[in-house]
């Protein structure tokens, strides 16, 4: 009979199966972005300022089909809703999550709720968010 599993072993199964219910997931999201018509996602892509082949290597990325701009703006204290917090996305900050390399990382702080206590250590947007939080200062 087989021994206890190694907490390695475990760990090791668990980002598998992460990682295949991740790429999954960003496969069903890729397309239902194109589904909504060539048309439609130019717009879109456009609006952003993302090239199509931009748009497809980020959808090979970690967590490709979940908005951590959003997740990461609230947890720095930022209301994602706001005339100015929706401008610096369309403005950039969107481009640059999509083709972000640290969305692995990005994602496990997001996790563990301590996203604010470490994303100026990696996050290529820290920069705005330290702006919309001066902008957002009374
Ligand atoms: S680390 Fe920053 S830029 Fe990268 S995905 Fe997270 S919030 Fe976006």
């Amino acid at each position: 009979m087989a021994g206890p599993l190694k907490r390695e072993t475990i760990e090791a199964w668990r980002f598998a199966i992460s990682f295949l219910v991740d790429r999954d997931r960003s496969k069903a999201a890729r397309k239902a972005f194109w589904a909504q018509g060539l048309d439609r996602c130019a717009r879109i892509l456009n609006d952003i300022g993302l090239s199509r082949s931009e748009f497809d290597d980020g959808v090979r990325l970690p967590y490709a089909s979940e908005d951590l701009l959003t997740s990461a703006m609230r947890s720095t204290g930022i209301d994602p809703d706001t005339f100015r917090s929706l401008q610096a996305a369309r403005g950039g900050m969107s481009r640059i999550c999509i083709t972000c390399s640290h969305r692995r990382q990005c994602r496990g702080h997001l996790d563990a709720f301590d996203f604010e206590d470490h994303y100026q250590d990696f996050c290529p947007n820290s920069l705005s968010f330290a702006k919309l939080l001066e902008d957002a200062r009374p």
